[in-house]
């Protein structure tokens, strides 16, 4: 089978955590056991999420003094997918992976004309005050935007469209490397006839699924850092979706900066293949192949039947909003 995997950032560095490289690498070797199984037995291909890490190097550039301009986030993006890439396909390799692992960087083209670049929307890095705020858009051309009581800084989160380095992606793949690639989404960049970064964030479950379905892959998997997809999530009542049905998720609503872009991932994934994805924790990669863990999102109900719902969101409409 071909399976492509994308690893949350989230799981690479757990909410709270010190970004420390041991801390992040102990947490890509974990990965890289429960991926190796995978690796051992099918064709796969592992992207991975960047929001912490990205969110880190950002700060970074803009408090570096000898700067005249931070870094721009397409290169940034590239620098995560360097960095969390080395460590993936070192582990993969030492977890006993044997056959060839590649990390890529790769480009996601985005449209130029995106509605999303005329309104940003995707928060990342810290949290300021309105003056401060108003003194980074200042200085950087920076849009903010409120978050609570707190600013922050928003960046567009334009649709992915393709990779650039699809075809090689592909080669590789049906050439039994194990390929690393589209890391955080990708680099975004818009082709017009020159390739040129954008200062924007993909979102990298959005772009699995996009490679997902170039690829033709026979299951995608999202891996997570929560067993699965809760019904009433974060209540005393909530309980885990073993089933979900692409029928009936046009009914459910999820957050947008989180699980929604996830479960739309999984929507386009099964409606343009007809074959199932999962979501899950990384632990579980196995068992959610097998769908015997976390959630399998599929045309899996009869006509009529019933799989599992959200609380408080039936009242219809298309209210999965991507981030
Ligand atoms: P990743 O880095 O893996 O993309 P995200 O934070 O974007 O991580 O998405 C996973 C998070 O989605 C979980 O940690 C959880 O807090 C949140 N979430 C929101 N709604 C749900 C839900 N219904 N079931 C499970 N998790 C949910
Ligand atoms: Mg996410």
């Amino acid at each position: 089978m071909r399976i492509v995997v994308a690893l949350g950032g989230n799981a690479l560095l757990l909410r709270g955590e010190r970004a420390d490289a041991s801390v992040q690498l102990h947490h890509v070797e974990a990965a890289a056991r429960a991926l190796a199984p995978l690796a051992a037995e099918h064709e796969l291909v592992v992207c991975h999420g960047n929001g912490p890490q990205i969110g880190l190097l950002a700060l970074e550039s803009e408090a570096d003094p000898s700067l005249t301009r931070p870094y721009p986030l397409d290169t940034l993006g590239a620098e995560t997918q360097g960095m969390i890439g080395y460590w993936l396909a070192q582990s993969l390799r030492n977890a006993g992976v044997r056959k060839p692992v590649l990390a890529v960087v790769t480009q996601t083209v985005v449209d130029a004309a995106d509605p999303a670049f005329a309104e940003p929307t995707k928060f990342i890095g810290p949290i300021y005050d309105r003056a401060q705020a108003d003194r980074l858009a200042e200085l950087n051309g920076w849009t903010m935007a409120a978050d609570g009581s707190h600013w922050r800084r928003v960046v567009a989160s334009p649709e992915p469209l393709r990779l650039v380095e699809q075809e090689s992606v592909e080669q590789l793949v049906s050439g039994g490397t194990i390929v690393v690639c589209a890391g955080g989404g990708g680099a975004p960049v818009v082709d017009d006839g020159q390739l040129r970064g954008v200062e924007a964030v993909v979102d990298k479950d959005l772009t699995s699924a996009a490679l997902a379905i170039a690829l033709k892959a026979d299951h995608l998997l999202l891996l997570t850092d929560v067993p699965a997809v809760m019904s009433d999530y974060g209540m005393p009542t909530e309980e885990p979706l073993h089933h979900l049905d692409v029928a009936e998720l046009g009914h459910l609503s999820f957050p947008a900066g989180s699980m929604g872009p996830k479960i739309e991932a999984c929507r386009r994934f099964v409606e343009a293949t007809g074959s199932t994805a999962g979501i899950g924790a990384l632990t579980d990669a196995a068992g959610l192949l097998a769908g015997t863990a976390g959630t399998t999102v599929g045309r899996l109900t009869p006509r009529g039947g019933r799989s599992g719902s959200c609380t408080g969101s039936s009242s219809g409409g298309p209210v999965i909003v991507g981030s």
